[in-house]
C-alpha cells in the first residue's frame, strides 16, 4: 500500500502519532539474515506503519542487496516497504531493475534521490539518461510507472550541505514535489525549534504534501557528534550540556540521550506539523523500542490483535 494512503486510513480511525522504521544494508549474508530477524522482532514488538531501506549511491553488490531485502520485506515477511533510490553515478539500467524488482515484490513506495558520491568517490556523478538531481529520478519514475508508486522525497530543516541559499532550497523542494513527490522525509537534526520555523517556511511555499521528521537515537557520545558533524546541523547547548560531562559512560549517554529524543519528540507531535516519526534505527533493536516506550507510542493488547490477523496470510507462510 502506498504510504500516504496508509497514514491517512490511519488517521481517520485513531489519532496516535504512527512511526517507521530506517534501516541500512548489512555487507555480508550472515548480516542480512540478521537483519531479516531483527525486523521481524522489531515488527512483532512495535508495529512499525513501514519501513525503509537505505541504498548504496553508485550501485554494486549492496544495491543489488537492497533491491533484495525490499523485496523479501515486501513480500515474505509483509512489512510495508519503502525502498531508497539514488540515480547519479550507477547506469540507467540499474534503476530500472531495482524499479521492477520493487513493483513484482507489491512494494509501493520509493524515497527518490540524487545520491551522495559512493564510498572512494568525493563527487557525485550525472549518467546519460539526464539524471542530474533528485527531480529528474522522479519524473522518471512517474514516466514508467504512473501512479503506482508514492513517493518520497528528502527535505533538510537546515539547508542541504551543497546549498547555502535557503530559499533555493525551498524551491528545489518544491520541484521535487511538483515533479510527482508525496512525502518528505527529512534529514536528521536535533534543533526542533529550527524544524517547527522550517515547517512554517515550507506550508507558506506552497508544500502541503506530508513532512515526516527523521529521528537519530542517541547511543554513543561519539556517534552522537560524528553523525552531527556529517549531516552539519546544529546541536542544541541542553544536549552538549547533559552529555558531554558524561560522555565516557555509554550506558548513561544512552539513558539521558534517549530522554533528550523523547522530549524532542514530545514537542514535535504537539508542533501541529508531524503526526509519523521515522526513526534511523542505524539496525539497532534497543534504542528505537525504547523511544517507542517512553512516548507512550507500542501498540496496546487491541492495536496488536488487530494488526495480527491483518498480517496472517503472511505469518502463515513463514
Ligand atoms: P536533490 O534534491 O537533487 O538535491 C541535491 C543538491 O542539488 C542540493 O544541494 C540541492 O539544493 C541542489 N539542487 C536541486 N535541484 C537543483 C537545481 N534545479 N539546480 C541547481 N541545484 C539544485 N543517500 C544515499 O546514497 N542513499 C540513501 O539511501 C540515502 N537516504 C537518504 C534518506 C534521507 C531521509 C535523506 C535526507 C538523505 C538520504 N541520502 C541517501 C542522502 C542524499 O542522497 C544526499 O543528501 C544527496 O546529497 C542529496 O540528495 P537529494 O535527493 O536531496 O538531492
Amino acid at each position: 500500500m502506498r504510504i500516504t494512503e496508509k497514514l491517512q486510513a490511519h488517521q481517520r480511525e485513531s489519532d496516535k502519532p504512527t512511526f517507521s522504521f530506517e534501516y541500512f544494508v548489512p555487507k555480508t549474508t550472515q548480516g542480512v539474515q540478521n537483519l531479516y530477524d531483527r525486523m521481524d522482532r522489531m515488527y512483532e514488538a512495535s508495529l512499525p506503519q513501514f519501513i525503509d531501506v537505505t541504498w548504496n549511491a553508485g550501485g554494486g553488490r549492496l544495491s543489488q542487496l537492497s533491491t533484495d531485502l525490499v523485496a523479501t520485506a515486501q513480500s515474505v515477511l509483509g512489512l510495508e516497504t519503502c525502498m531508497h533510490l539514488t540515480c547519479t553515478n550507477m547506469p540507467v539500467s540499474q534503476i530500472d531493475d531495482a524499479l521492477k524488482s520493487a513493483y513484482d515484490s507489491g512494494c509501493q513506495n520509493i524515497l527518490a534521490l540524487r545520491g551522495d558520491p559512493p564510498i572512494n568517490s568525493t563527487k557525485w556523478e550525472a549518467v546519460e539518461g539526464g539524471f542530474n538531481y533528485a527531480k529528474d529520478l522522479i519524473k522518471y519514475i512517474r514516466s514508467k510507472y504512473g501512479d503506482h508508486f508514492d513517493i518520497g522525497v528528502a527535505g533538510y530543516p537546515e539547508r542541504h550541505p551543497e546549498e547555502e541559499d535557503e530559499l533555493l532550497n525551498l524551491k528545489y523542494l518544491k520541484e521535487k514535489i511538483d515533479a510527482g513527490g508525496n512525502f518528505i522525509i527529512t534529514q536528521m537534526f536535533y534543533d526542533v525549534d529550527n524544524f517547527i520555523e522550517w515547517c512554517k517556511k515550507v506550508r507558506a511555499y506552497g508544500i502541503d504534501v506530508p513532512i515526516i521528521p527523521g529521528i537519530m537515537p542517541i547511543t554513543t557520545y561519539n556517534a552522537f557528534l560524528r553523525r552531527a558533524q556529517w549531516g552539519e546541523i546544529n546541536i542544541p547547548k541542553e544536549f552538549i550540556e547533559q552529555l558531554d560531562p558524561i560522555k565516557e559512560n555509554d550506558e548513561l549517554v544512552r539513558e539521558i540521550g534517549t530522554k533528550l529524543i523523547v522530549k524532542m519528540c514530545k514537542k514535535l507531535l504537539q508542533s501541529g506539523y508531524v503526526t509519523h516519526l521515522h526513526i534511523y534505527t542505524m539496525n539497532l533493536e534497543k534504542a528505537p523500542l525504547l523511544i517507542l516506550d517512553q512516548l507512550g507510542l507500542l501498540p496496546t493488547e487491541g492495536e496488536y490483535n488487530k494488526a495480527q490477523v491483518a498480517m496472517l496470510p503472511w505469518r502463515k507462510s513463514l
